[in-house]
C-alpha cells in the first residue's frame, strides 16, 4: 500500500475538514467574540452573505451546506483582519449613508448614522427656502472636511439643482470623495484646502463634520476607531473645539447674507458651540439632537 507523503499530510492540514455554513457561523461568532467584538453574531451573518453569497433565507434551507473550499482562504484572511479590529466597512469597502452606497477605505472616516441628522436638517432648510429663492438660482453648498464626501454628495443626490463643493485638507480623502461622486452620478467641485484657506466664493449653506474629539480621548476609543480610522479626521486638538473656532469665525466671510452654517458636534459640545456662534454674531442659533436624544448639530445663520 502506498504511504501518504509528508506533502500530502501538509496539504490536508491547510485545507482542513469541509466547513458547513452552520459551522462557519459558529466559528466566526466565537472568534470575533474572543477578539472583543460585541456584534459578533450579526457580523457572522454579514460575512456569510458577503463572502459566500448565502443570505439568511438560503442558509435556513440548508444549514449543513458545505461551503466552497476555494473561498475559505479569502474568508480566513478577512477574519484575521477583523480579529485585528479592522472595521467591517473597510474590509467590505462600502458603507451605507442616506440610503446611498459609499466606497470607504482607511483614507477616510466611516460615515456615521448620526451625520444623517445633519444632512436631513440641511435638506429641510433648503426645501423650506426653495420658494424664496430667485428662479434659476441654484443653492450653493459647501461640504467642508468632506472625507468620503458623504454629506455633500447626499445633498447633491437628494436636492435637485444644488451646486456642491467638496473640500478637504487630505488629497487622499478627495480621491475617495471624487470616486463616490462619480459612482453616484453627482457633479461636484473639489478643492483641496485647509478649511477656508484655498476656498474662494460664497455659499448659501456651509456644512461640516470636522474633527472634534479631544486628542487625549482618542486613545480611549474602541480599537476600530483608534487604530484604523484616520486620526486627522478625528482629532479636534486639546479641547476638541479647535476646528469649530476657525470654522465659525471664517465661515462668515464665505456665507451669503442669510446663509446657514450647520456643524456636527459631540454630545457635550452644544453649549460651547452656541457660545461661539453667538459671539461671532450668528443669528437663529440652535442645537439639534440626534435620534438618541443627544446634542448633535449646531446651527447658525449669517445676518
Ligand atoms: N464628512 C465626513 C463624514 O461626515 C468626514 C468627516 C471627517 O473626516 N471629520 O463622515
Amino acid at each position: 500500500m502506498e504511504m501518504p507523503t509528508d506533502n500530502f499530510r501538509a496539504d490536508k492540514k491547510i485545507a482542513g475538514p469541509p466547513m458547513t455554513a452552520a459551522g462557519f457561523l459558529s466559528m466566526v461568532r466565537e472568534r470575533l467574540s474572543a477578539a472583543g467584538i460585541e456584534e459578533a453574531a450579526a457580523e457572522s451573518w454579514i460575512l456569510l452573505e458577503w463572502i459566500f453569497g448565502l443570505d439568511r433565507a438560503s442558509y435556513y434551507m440548508d444549514p449543513q451546506f458545505v461551503l466552497p473550499e476555494e473561498k475559505m482562504k479569502e474568508a480566513e484572511e478577512v477574519l484575521l483582519k477583523r480579529e485585528r479590529r479592522v472595521p467591517l466597512q473597510y474590509l467590505m469597502g462600502i458603507c451605507e449613508f442616506m440610503g446611498l452606497t459609499f466606497h470607504v477605505d482607511e483614507r477616510v472616516l466611516i460615515p456615521r448614522q448620526d451625520t444623517e441628522c445633519l444632512v436631513e436638517l440641511a435638506l429641510s432648510i433648503m426645501e423650506h427656502e426653495k420658494k424664496e429663492r430667485e428662479p434659476g438660482r441654484k443653492p450653493q453648498v459647501l461640504d467642508l472636511c468632506t472625507g468620503s464626501g458623504c454629506i455633500g454628495i447626499s445633498i447633491g443626490k437628494l436636492f435637485k439643482g444644488s451646486e456642491i463643493t467638496l473640500s478637504d485638507i487630505s488629497g487622499d480623502a478627495l480621491s475617495v470623495a471624487g470616486m463616490n461622486a462619480e459612482n453616484l452620478g453627482v457633479a461636484v467641485d473639489q478643492v483641496r484646502s485647509d478649511l477656508f484657506d484655498e476656498l474662494g466664493g460664497s455659499f448659501d449653506y456651509i456644512l461640516s463634520n470636522p474633527p472634534y474629539i479631544p486628542s487625549a480621548v482618542i486613545d480611549t476609543l474602541m480599537p476600530e476607531v483608534r487604530d484604523h480610522e484616520p486620526r486627522p479626521a478625528l482629532d479636534g486638538k486639546e479641547d476638541g473645539l479647535a476646528f469649530y473656532r476657525r470654522i465659525v469665525h471664517e465661515a462668515k466671510e464665505h456665507l451669503y447674507p442669510g446663509g446657514w452654517l450647520l456643524l456636527e458636534i459631540g454630545m457635550d459640545q452644544g453649549m460651547s458651540l452656541l457660545d461661539l456662534l453667538e459671539k461671532e454674531g450668528y443669528i437663529q442659533t440652535g442645537i439639534k439632537k440626534d435620534l438618541a436624544g443627544l446634542d448633535r448639530i449646531a446651527v447658525g445663520r449669517k445676518k
